[in-house]
């Protein structure tokens, strides 16, 4: 059995974004509400770790200190300064008080996984507040203020691990593939609805890093209406070939869940069995991996998309049908979707067209 460990408690949610913003901490909250109602942490090879505050030392292993700086006066009231500039303003980065803190703490919470993996007491962490996987080095993009999946894999590449890093979420991951662009102990491997039609713009085939990190950066842009079917014919093309030649010592998964097809910010079409099925790959393809939460905006999603992560890392089957304490809050009550997205059969043979076309590209850029 996997020894689980899932990064959590209450301090998680208790702050964040606020209230009208995409990135709920009632995403958390619900997701945790979920997972003790399945008693999903009473299994022996399973358990829970609190997340702890970064130092600034963490933060600066992927943060400049003029960023770091300029997020603590912000978080602590002070506006009299051009935090534009940092990527800060209405919208998707809204300068909240208290942020260095409740955005520090999910970078915290990843380097307490990253460290579990690399004492030996871990073989599966799961750090479901982070997955903030646009922040920059010196400013703030997509929801994201710091980047916890950067940080930790600073963290392990600091002892020397080679990372590969997988990236599900229905957005680019482009502020992990930016930190180590130039940088061949690390792999990032991002699947993500097309930045023709989706923020943030980026990740196409030919973006392939650069200088000695020539050939690590990979991205598989996908279609709008990409099914289960499709997403898992891309994934198994393009990641376990690339994962054996590279021979990672860790995978750190990105598991957003806004690829989704009632995700009301993106346009993919996966259900829950397409994200249990690509959970299920991930911990096939390495004995040791941590996971990173990430996107994912529908209320009645991300709770049973999670809940079926931590179930396929902690090698444990729960009910479909929801526990009694929290089937109240879900139209059907069942762990996984029921039916199918509507999808008209035109749509979907072009759909696979294009795909193909996309891991054709890649398979001759970076032959494998
Ligand atoms: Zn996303």
């Amino acid at each position: 059995m996997s020894r689980a460990v899932f990064i959590g408690d209450e301090s998680l949610w208790a702050g964040g974004h606020p209230p009208g913003h995409p990135l709920r901490p009632e995403r958390l909250r619900d997701t945790w509400d979920m997972l003790q109602a399945y008693q999903a942490f009473d299994a022996p090879n399973t358990r829970i770790v609190p997340p702890r505050p970064p130092t600034e030392a963490d933060l600066l292993t992927f943060h400049t200190r003029e960023y770091v700086d300029a997020v603590r006066r912000l978080s602590q009231g002070e506006r009299g300064f051009n935090y534009s500039r940092y990527g800060f303003g209405p919208g998707d980065n809204p300068v909240f008080d208290g942020m260095y803190d409740s955005e520090g703490l999910k970078v915290g919470a990843a380097l307490v996984a990253a460290e579990l993996l690399l004492n030996n007491e871990a073989d599966v962490v799961f750090s479901f507040a982070g997955g903030l996987h646009h922040a920059g080095r010196n400013f703030a993009s997509g929801f994201c203020v710091f980047g916890d999946g950067a940080v930790a894999i600073q963290r392990m590449l600091a002892e020397g691990w080679r990372v590969a890093y997988i990236d599900i979420d229905a957005h680019h991951g482009d502020g992990v593939q930016a930190a180590f662009y130039d940088d061949d102990r690390v792999l990032t491997i991002s699947f993500h609805e097309s930045g023709y039609y989706l923020f943030p713009g980026t990740g196409f085939t030919q973006d392939l890093g650069e200088g000695s990190g020539r050939g690590f950066s990979v991205n598989v842009p996908l279609f709008p209406y990409t099914d289960d079917d499709i997403f898992l014919w891309a994934f198994d093309q393009v990641a376990p070939p690339l994962l054996d030649r590279f021979a990672p010592d860790v995978i750190v998964a990105q598991l957003g869940v806004d690829a989704h097809w009632r995700d009301p910010l993106t346009h993919l079409a996966l259900t829950t069995h397409g994200f249990e099925n690509l959970f299920q790959r991930i911990h096939q393809l390495s004995p040791r991996w941590l996971a990173v939460g990430g996107g994912g905006y529908h209320h009645t999603v991300v709770p049973r998309a999670w809940t079926l992560a931590w179930g396929v890392m902690s090698e444990q089957t729960f009910s479909n049908v929801l526990p009694e304490a929290v089937a109240a809050n879900y139209t059907p009550p069942f762990l996984h979707d029921e039916g199918q997205p509507p999808i008209v059969v035109d749509q979907r043979r072009q759909v696979q067209q294009g795909t193909e076309q996309v891991v054709e590209e890649l398979k001759q850029l970076l032959q494998f």
